[in-house]
């Protein structure tokens, strides 16, 4: 996610596009456990990389269930401006990871149920605030397909945060029908149905359905729209486990621009006509800025990339970042786009290690911004120090922060210097090996602090368990 806006940072940087916007933070969070870790999978499984360990998390743990896993989400949805209503269909292949009477999800109170079936049979439903439940039961690792016709006005939830930008999170509806999603550290189950943590990502496909005119646009790859009887359906594939954080909804009469990134990677931009002037220039950088990236990071890890812009949100959703106007700038893309590196493919088992995300997004912004102009790195971090101690005071240490303080800057500078720390004590061959080897020997896991210690010790044959604990954990900076 972007983070909230610094002044201090934004003055400090002199670079055209200085990515701190106006207020937000970044955050993000979890993701699958490798399937070749899980017992024995079943042979030709087409959902097989859907396959996750879930967990409680421990921050918010309100929402997910961890004797669920989510292996695939069919939804069909229909979104209508002029009601305001969305209808929806979720056909969504689980298992129990544990023997269940019943099956739980999550699930905006704001939407009726029109009708449940489990493996076909038609179940009773209970719901209770934002949790469905399927009386259903269900025997360990048994699977079934779960149906859920739905219909309503999706409502926004309160995540309750000090960060004003993200205390409404889910499904917002604007004027004229316009819609859009942001759901970080939660939320999308004001829309469908879901296990919604990031400890269990499964893989999508959608379809959105729109009167002529209008565009529907989900997280995955873009896979073409049809248009009968007035209306245009608009399909989306994820073949990649996405976590419930970076998915993507947003309705609107937006343009669709096609472009190309490194190794012919398919791009698409989706903006409305009224914001081209202002955005579809620096979208356009989009194939520079992956390139940059791939230098450092290594292949893209989808298939392919986009950029929705919407009237506000930052986001790294999944082959399709979400951006308001305001924080297309060349630094805010890059910040995105290296998410899906750190993020979407390596994703934080809970939301305690969201330094894992934002810390390796901002450090490779700041690294872009050094590379074009805005400084040195090593001015760059320096200029952040100051204010990295007064946040670690204000939200806590970003290993440990405050559950009401999601995403704000604490999980951002702190991280970031660590790895700065971490870069001069092994240099920069190895440092950059580092950043290169962690996403591509984890493609589509989940991971924690850990296993993320335990692998960057043995990669880089130094003991730096005090060092990240220590910036992780401390209540005053290291150094
Ligand atoms: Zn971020």
């Amino acid at each position: 996610m972007r983070r909230p806006l610094l002044l201090l940072l934004s003055a400090a940087l002199a670079v055209p596009a200085c990515s701190a916007p106006a207020s937000t933070t970044s955050s993000q969070p979890v993701r699958a456990i490798s399937s070749a870790s899980l017992a024995s999978p079943p042979k030709a499984d087409p959902y097989v990389k859907g396959l996750s360990r879930p967990v409680a998390d421990p921050l918010y743990p309100a929402y997910g269930n961890p004797s669920i896993d989510v292996l695939h989400y069919g939804l069909k949805l229909g979104w209508q401006p002029s009601s305001r209503t969305l209808t929806g269909r979720a056909d969504i292949t689980l298992r129990a990871t544990k023997a269940v009477t019943s099956i739980r999800l999550d699930f905006g109170r704001a939407l009726k149920v029109d009708g449940a079936t489990v493996a076909g049979k038609p179940v009773k439903v209970t719901r209770k605030g934002d949790d469905l439940t399927l009386h259903a039961p269900l025997k360990a690792d048994g699977r079934a397909v779960v149906s859920v016709r739905y219909h309503g006005v999706p409502k926004v939830t309160n995540a309750r945060q000090k960060r004003a930008d993200i205390n409404l999170l889910g499904f917002h509806i604007e004027s004229g029908g316009r819609a859009w999603a942001l759901q970080e550290p939660f939320g999308s189950f004001t829309w469908f149905p879901v296990n919604d943590h990031p400890s269990d990502e499964a893989l999508y496909d959608v379809a959105i359905t729109v009167p002529n005119g209008w565009s529907g646009v989900a997280h995955g790859t873009y896979k073409g729209k049809t248009t009968s009887g007035g209306k245009s359906t608009f399909r989306w594939q994820s073949r990649d486990p996405v976590a419930s954080y970076l998915t993507v909804f947003a309705a609107d009469k937006f343009r669709l621009y096609r472009d190309k990134g490194p190794r012919g990677v398919p791009i698409t931009y989706w903006i409305r006509p009224g914001d081209v002037p202002k955005t579809l220039k620096v979208a356009k950088q989009t194939p520079a800025i992956m390139k940059w990236l791939e230098k450092r990071l290594g292949a893209y890890p989808f298939p392919t990339a986009g950029i929705v812009v919407t009237s506000d949100s930052g986001m790294e959703t999944q082959q399709m970042i979400t951006l308001g106007p305001p924080y297309m700038t060349p630094g805010v893309v890059a910040h995105e786009l290296a998410h899906h590196w750190f993020g979407d493919t390596v994703t934080p088992r809970t939301w305690r290690d969201l330094w894992m995300n934002e810390g390796f997004a901002m450090y490779f912004e700041l690294q872009y911004y050094a590379d074009h102009g805005g400084g040195t790195i090593d001015e760059l971090m320096d200029s952040i120090r100051g204010e990295e101690a007064q946040l670690r005071k204000k939200f806590g240490p970003p290993g440990k922060y405050r559950k009401d303080s999601f995403a704000e800057s604490n999980v951002y500078y702190g991280p970031a210097l660590m790895l700065h720390d971490i870069r001069e004590r092994v240099g920069d061959d190895k440092f950059f090996a580092m950043t290169r080897a962690w996403p591509q020997q984890h493609r589509n896991t989940t991971q924690d602090r850990a296993s993320f210690t335990k692998w960057i010790n043995d990669f880089t044959g130094e003991d730096l368990t005090d060092l990240i604990d220590s910036w992780l954990d401390g209540k005053t900076s290291p150094r």
